[in-house]
């Protein structure tokens, strides 16, 4: 390890910064000032809208493209100047890229027959990564005997032969159909935990990032908004962004009103004032934005006490119900024409299924469940 490194970290980026020129002669930062530490064995997604410069920091860390500020550490060591062959990094790419001339066996064997390895080992290796990948038995194959999914697993294969102590996933999955795609989340996660080395996985695809990730790194326009656990970035969203991009939400910008105790009032011009327990200081007149979540929203009856402490309320009209499956979506308006979405389970179908579209509808929640995201810090 080099001086100052953080031994638990196999990769860190310190202040990356990467500008593009444009056609038009101006210049702007597809990297912008993005600090990021990676554990050892640790699976994280890179997710944001297109566009956002996920692909251009897995490319800095690749080493096909050079950072104009910050820099890239891997293993402790800086990576400035080392060629991407040099580094201990690998790259499944959405595109296969599979040589279709060749065999799966040759495919996969390529670099150790670049490099020189024996015929014996060679094959031992070629034969274990298939078989890591599930594709035992496929060596004589042709890339065009195999499904789509195949031919990304021979990919992987092919990315893992080397050992590679950090695997770079760029959409690696975003060809596939979404049942497959489903099944291969799930065995990727596998994959990496048995070989025990880091994966960065880039996606715009948040369902995926929450399925597949340790922690998930939400990019936008060139700047992390927030790098937390899956249930971290769905549960407490540090921006509007944040909160906007993964999962559905209803967002209330406000300002703190009145406060009792733990409770307090954020007074809202979409839907008055809405009670919230707050977690920590936040002073009267404060703005900030109210996030709740859609399955967070239940329908008030009569039986369930309209009153019953604990919890609050939010009046609006049903416009739409959307059967989901196992869910409704219920899509209403709030009294100034701003958009609710709730989600309601099995167990209130009954309920659900009295509305009709123009109905007023009461819907509570429990005081603990909004998020508070201070403004400032909302996008
Ligand atoms: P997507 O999900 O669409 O792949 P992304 O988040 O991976 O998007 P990048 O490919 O990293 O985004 O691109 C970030 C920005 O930098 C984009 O606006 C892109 O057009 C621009 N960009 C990327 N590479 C270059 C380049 N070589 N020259 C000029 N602009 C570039």
């Amino acid at each position: 390890m080099a001086s100052g490194q953080d031994s638990q970290h196999f990769v860190e980026i310190r202040n990356a910064t990467k500008q593009f020129e444009t056609p038009e002669g101006k210049t702007f930062k597809a990297l912008d000032d993005i600090s990021l530490a990676v554990r050892g064995n640790e699976f994280i997604t890179l997710l944001g809208p297109s566009g956002c410069g996920k692909t251009t920091l897995l490319r800095t860390i690749s080493g096909f493209e050079e950072l104009d500020e910050g820099q890239v550490y891997l293993d402790g060591q800086p990576m400035e100047g080392i060629p991407p062959h040099k580094r201990p990094v690998n790259t499944v790419f959405q595109s296969y890229a599979l040589f279709p001339h060749l065999s799966v066996g040759d495919n996969v064997g390529y670099s150790l027959d670049v490099a020189g390895v024996g015929r014996k080992e060679r094959n031992d290796r070629v034969a274990e990564a298939l078989s890591l990948v599930s594709l035992e038995g496929m060596e004589r194959r042709k890339p065009r005997q195999l499904s789509g999914g195949q031919q990304q697993r021979v990919a992987l294969a092919r990315a893992i032969i080397s050992r590679p102590k950090l695997l770079l996933l760029d959409e690696p999955l975003s060809a596939l159909d979404r049942g497959l795609r489903q099944a291969m989340q799930l065995e990727l996660k596998n994959i990496q935990h048995e070989l025990g080395i880091s994966f960065i996985f880039v996606t715009h695809d948040q369902e995926e990032a929450l399925t597949m990730s340790d922690r998930i790194v939400v990019m936008d326009a060139g700047q992390v908004q927030q790098i937390g656990t899956p249930t971290e970035v769905y549960d407490k969203p540090r921006t509007s962004f944040v909160a906007r991009f993964i999962g559905e939400s209803n967002l209330f910008e406000g300002r703190v009103a009145a406060r009792n105790g733990d409770t307090a009032e954020l007074e809202t011009e979409t839907a008055g004032p809405l009670k919230f327990k707050l977690p920590g200081a936040l002073a009267a007149g404060t703005p900030a934005t109210l996030l709740i979540r859609p399955e967070h929203l239940v329908i008030e009856t009569p039986e369930a006490g309209a009153d019953a402490e604990g919890y609050g309320r939010i009046e609006a009209k049903l416009q739409q119900t959307v059967f989901l499956g196992t869910d409704f979506q219920l899509i209403c308006a709030l009294p100034n024409g701003a958009p609710l979405k709730a989600i309601v389970r099995d167990s209130a179908r009954d309920a659900a299924a009295r509305l009709s579209a123009g109905d007023d509808v009461s819907f509570r929640y429990w005081l603990g469940s909004p998020h508070v995201i201070p403004e400032g810090s909302a996008a």
